[in-house]
C-alpha cells in the first residue's frame, strides 16, 4: 500500500479499468449467477453498513431477515423454519453437515452420504469438519442409485445429502426414497437446493423435494441464484429448532448472547437485498422468470438438434448438457472465436449451458449457430488434418 491516499478520480479511474475486464452476462451460459434484480440493488445500498453478526444493533433488519426465513417457509412448505441468511450454498451445506454431526454427539467417526454428482462444497465439508464423505453412485440418468445409497449406510453414519437440481446436469435426486431411507434409518436428510430451490416450486409438474417429505430435515436455497438476488445470498432452513441450536456459539462482547451462524460479520445488505427483490416478485414474478428460462432451455434443445446435438438427459431445469465428443477443445473455441463462456463435465462429456434470465431467444439462436460452426470447423479440421479458418459470416467465404 502506497503512504499517501489517491485521489478520487484514480481510484474510480482504476476501478472502471478493471471493471472493464469482467466479462458482461450476456454471452454467459457457464455461470449460476445473473444480473441481480434492480429493486435488490437499491435495497442492498441502503443497508450497506448493517452488520448481522451483531444483529442487536439492526433489529430492522433483523426483521427483515425473518420475514425471508417465513416466506422461504412458505416456498419450502414449513410455515416455521429455523436457519438463517447465509453467504450461499456452500455454507449452508457446510452448516447443515455440522449440525448433523454436532446432534450426534455419541458418534465418534461420523460419516454422511451424498450423491457422486454432489457439488464440490462436499468435498471441502469432508475437509474441515473431518467429516468421511461417502459417494453413492448415480444412474444412467443421473440420479442418485438409492440402493447404493442404502448400502453404504452404517452405524457411523448421521445423514443423508439429496439434490434438487445438480450443478452439473440441474437433475432431482429421487428426495422422497431418500426421506424414507434417512426415516428408517433415523438418520438426517439435507436436500441441496442451492439452485433448484428458485426453480422448482415455479415449474407446473416436479417431484417433491422440499419439507413435505417428512424426512427432509434440513435444506439449503440460494437468493443469489435463481432468486435474483444479490451476491452474496444464501439461505439455510432447518425443521427442528434442536439442529440449529447444536451450532450455537456463545459470543460475550456482543449485543446478542450467541451465534448460529459460520460467519461472523455478516451483510445485512444481502438481507436487504433478498427482502424487497422476494416481496417485489412474489411467486407470480418468480412463476414468470422460471417459464421464460424454461421457454428458453427448450428452444436451445430444439435448436441443438436440428444441428444434430442432443441434451444428455430430457432437462428437469433450465441447465442443458449436450452431449459432445470433444467438449474441451468446443469450450475453447466458442470463447475464443465467438466470445461465449460455456463450462463443460466430464461424466458423461458435455458442453453445460445454464440459461439464466440474462439470455434471450436471439441469443440462445445465436448461440447454437455459432456452435454449429465450431462443429463444422471441427470436422473440416480432423478430415483435411490441416487448420482451416471459420466460415464466419456463413456465405462459403473463408474469413
Ligand atoms: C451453486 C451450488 C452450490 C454452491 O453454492 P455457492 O453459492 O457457490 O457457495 C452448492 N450446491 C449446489 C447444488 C449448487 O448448485
Amino acid at each position: 500500500m502506497q503512504e499517501q491516499g489517491q485521489n478520487w478520480e484514480d481510484v474510480m479511474s482504476s476501478l472502471m479499468q478493471a471493471r472493464s475486464k469482467d466479462l458482461p452476462y450476456e454471452k454467459v451460459l457457464s455461470s449460476m449467477c445473473t444480473y441481480p434484480h434492480p429493486i435488490a440493488v437499491e435495497a442492498y445500498k441502503m443497508f450497506i453498513e448493517s452488520n448481522m453478526g451483531d444483529y442487536g444493533l439492526f433489529m430492522g433488519t433483523y426483521e427483515l431477515e425473518q420475514a425471508i426465513l417465513s416466506m422461504l417457509g412458505d416456498l419450502l412448505h414449513n410455515p416455521h423454519p429455523y436457519g438463517y441468511l447465509t453467504t450461499g450454498g456452500t455454507e449452508s451445506n457446510i452448516q447443515a453437515v455440522r449440525a448433523m454431526r454436532n446432534a450426534c454427539k455419541s458418534i465418534n467417526d461420523p460419516n454422511i452420504i451424498v450423491p457422486a454428482s454432489a457439488h464440490f462444497s462436499f468435498d471441502k465439508i469432508a475437509d474441515v469438519l473431518k467429516i468421511d464423505v461417502r459417494k453413492a453412485r448415480i444412474l444412467s440418468d443421473l440420479v442418485v442409485d438409492t440402493s447404493h445409497m442404502r448400502s453404504l449406510i452404517d452405524q457411523n453414519t448421521v445423514g443423508l445429502v439429496g439434490i434438487a437440481g445438480s450443478t452439473e446436469f440441474g437433475q432431482v435426486d429421487p428426495i422422497s426414497e431418500l426421506s424414507k431411507i434417512a426415516i428408517d434409518n433415523h438418520i438426517f436428510l439435507h436436500v441441496d437446493a442451492a439452485f433448484g430451490g428458485f426453480v422448482l416450486p415455479f415449474i407446473g409438474q416436479h417431484p417433491s423435494f422440499d419439507f413435505l417429505l417428512p424426512g427432509v430435515s434440513s435444506i439449503a436455497i440460494d437468493p443469489h441464484k435463481m432468486g435474483m438476488s444479490i451476491i452474496p445470498s444464501g439461505a439455510l432452513l432447518f425443521r427442528e429448532e434442536k439442529m440449529m441450536l447444536s451450532l450455537k456459539v456463545d459470543t460475550p462482547y456482543l449485543t446478542i448472547s450467541n451465534q448460529y451462524t459460520l460467519t461472523g460479520t455478516r451483510s445485512g445488505a444481502s438481507v436487504a437485498g433478498t427482502y424487497a427483490v422476494m416481496k417485489f416478485l412474489g411467486k407470480e414474478g418468480y412463476r414468470y422468470i422460471v417459464n421464460r428460462c424454461m421457454a428458453l432451455t427448450y428452444l436451445l434443445i430444439e435448436e441443438a438438434k436440428k444441428i444434430d446435438v442432443h441434451p444428455v438427459i430430457d432437462p428437469v431445469m433450465n441447465i442443458v448438457a449436450l452431449s459432445v465428443l470433444d467438449p474441451k477443445t468446443i469450450r475453447k473455441e466458442l470463447a475464443n472465436k465467438f466470445g461465449w463462456q460455456v463450462s463443460i463435465t466430464k461424466q458423461p462429456s458435455s458442453i453445460r449451458l445454464v440459461v439464466m434470465p440474462h439470455m434471450t431467444e436471439e441469443s440462445i439462436i445465436a448461440f447454437v449457430q455459432d456452435l454449429k460452426k465450431v462443429l463444422e470447423h471441427l470436422k473440416t479440421s480432423t478430415n483435411t488434418g490441416s487448420e482451416k479458418s471459420y466460415d464466419f459470416d456463413g456465405t462459403g467465404n473463408m474469413a
